[in-house]
């Protein structure tokens, strides 16, 4: 099992009081799926993805990343872990303005310590493999939308990480641009990565094999995706959603 999430809780306590975001949350991500996260905002989607991300730690709960028990883990290695095993594209990209396209998929390397000649290597490789090597010396104001994600998500796989976390990744981009990005999503899941993507697009949400549908910080509903997933409307692939 590549999470396994028991009860998961988390709470913020703000001047206006108190809010459960996510309620006693537990389900299991074997390696290797491509699950879609839905549910409307507020749900508790975006705290579940920092929680599964080791960006923020549960009030109670327990959650193990590839048997290992995160919860009790110190920041260090918590940080080690996250680097190790864990990709991350954002719906705003968050590449970095004062270094180039290259530069932004080097940066999980530099972390790990990895050397300089075969950083270049291999961010290469991860530019060439989502079609922007012509880019590769681009600043990211440069870029497009599109290329910006693109960046993002060879940064997200260059260390050919066992999970990639997605958080709304096609919901600042037209939607024949948010298909391209999701055909690349699919060709890294192709490859071997675990994929756990948030979106309110059923078009997207339809490249997944399984949906977690969240619901007032509960998961309301844990199945696989089928053409019955998104009745009445009945999508298929390609169809723009409305
Ligand atoms: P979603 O991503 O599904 O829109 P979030 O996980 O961002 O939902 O938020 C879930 C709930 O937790 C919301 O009620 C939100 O207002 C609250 N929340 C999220 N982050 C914080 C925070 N840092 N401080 C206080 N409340 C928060
Ligand atoms: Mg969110």
């Amino acid at each position: 099992m590549l999470i396994e999430a028991v009860d998961l809780s988390k709470r913020y306590t703000t001047g206006a009081g108190s809010v459960a975001a996510l309620d006693a949350v537990s389900f299991g991500i074997e390696r290797g799926e491509f699950v879609a996260v839905m549910g409307p905002s507020g749900s508790g989607k975006t705290t579940l993805m920092n929680l599964l991300g080791l960006l923020d730690r549960p009030t109670s709960g327990r959650l193990a990343l590839a048997g290992e028990d995160v919860s009790r883990l110190s920041a260090d290695r918590q940080s080690a872990l996250r680097n190790r095993h864990i990709g991350f594209v954002f719906q705003s990209y968050n590449l970095l303005h004062r270094s180039t396209a290259i530069e932004n998929v080097e940066l999980p390397l530099v972390y790990a310590g990895i050397p300089r000649a075969e950083r270049q290597r291999r961010a290469g490789h991860a530019l060439e493999r989502i079609g922007l090597s012509k880019r590769r010396e681009h600043w990211p104001v440069q870029l497009s939308g599109g290329e910006q994600q693109r960046v993002a998500i060879a940064r997200a796989m260059v260390s050919e990480p066992a999970l990639i976390l997605a958080d709304e990744p096609t919901g600042a981009l037209d939607s024949h641009t948010g298909l391209e990005i999701l055909a690349l999503f699919q060709a890294i899941n192709d490859a071997g990565s675990a994929i756990l993507m948030v979106t309110h697009d059923q078009t997207v949400a339809q490249y997944a094999r399984r949906i977690l549908r969240m619901k007032d910080g509960r998961l309301e509903a844990d199945g696989p995706v089928t053409e019955r997933s998104f009745a009445p409307s009945l999508q298929q692939p390609g169809e723009q959603a409305s």
